[in-house]
């Protein structure tokens, strides 16, 4: 780990993204529907996904109608964020392990508990990756937590702030273990602005780069 280059990243892109001074709303006021949210978010982009969540919630404003109907109606309500059939049934299941834990279809009880007991609760649950349980800690629960995608795996491994062998939850870990917590979710959002603006994946703009002078990428 370079700390040195993670707070390097941070401190040049919130100079031109302003996403610590100026946070993003991006939380929900139940939980659960971010945690839904994110499941539908793998393997799409935001806008199938949100599409999707929108359907879903107007067919069945809460979570108890969910639970009651049919796997395949959920399915075709969330059709649009693709992966329609797995994600129907993992929502499913999410909703009936979290009334049988908590007598409700509500996440609130949870957040109220320890930062790691959060986060083994939520990563034991079916078909929740390290970055649903970040996204969640984060956004809907105000939790110390750095989620970590393809825009901030790509940028931390070309700037020299995460080894080029890290796994993405690896990496997530090296965030949380420098990051104050309340400079997590606005360099979060700045790092994703970055990857998407300036640093592509194929033909990054490092001309116009305000992190060329420190990366490894575009100096080795
Ligand atoms: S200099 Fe190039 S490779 Fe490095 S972070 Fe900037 S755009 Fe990405």
């Amino acid at each position: 780990m370079n700390s040195n280059k993670i707070f390097f990243i941070l401190d040049e892109l919130e100079k031109i993204y302003h996403n610590e001074k100026r946070p993003p709303e991006l939380g929900h006021e139940e939980p659960l529907d971010g945690l839904v949210l994110t499941v539908l978010s793998q393997n799409t982009n935001d806008k199938n996904r949100d599409a999707a969540f929108t359907k879903l919630k107007s067919l069945y404003p809460k979570w108890s109608d969910a639970a009651r109907a049919d796997v395949k109606e959920i399915e075709a309500a969330v059709r649009t964020a693709g992966l329609a059939h797995t994600k129907a049934a993992r929502i499913m299941q999410i909703l009936e392990i979290i009334y049988k834990d908590f007598g409700e279809y509500s996440l609130k009880k949870l957040a109220k508990e320890k930062s790691e007991f959060i986060r083994g609760y939520l990563r034991a649950l079916p078909g929740v990756g390290a970055k649903t349980v970040a996204c969640v800690m984060l956004f809907d629960m105000k939790r110390p937590a750095f989620p970590v995608d393809t825009h901030v795996t790509r940028i931390s491994k070309r700037v020299g702030a995460a080894p080029l062998n890290d796994s993405p939850e690896k990496i997530s870990q090296l965030y949380e273990s420098v990051v104050p917590v309340e400079r997590c979710l606005g360099g979060h959002v700045n790092i994703i602005a970055h990857g998407r603006a300036v640093c592509h994946a194929i033909k990054p703009g490092c001309k116009n780069c305000v992190l060329s002078e420190q990366c490894d990428f575009l100096n080795s």
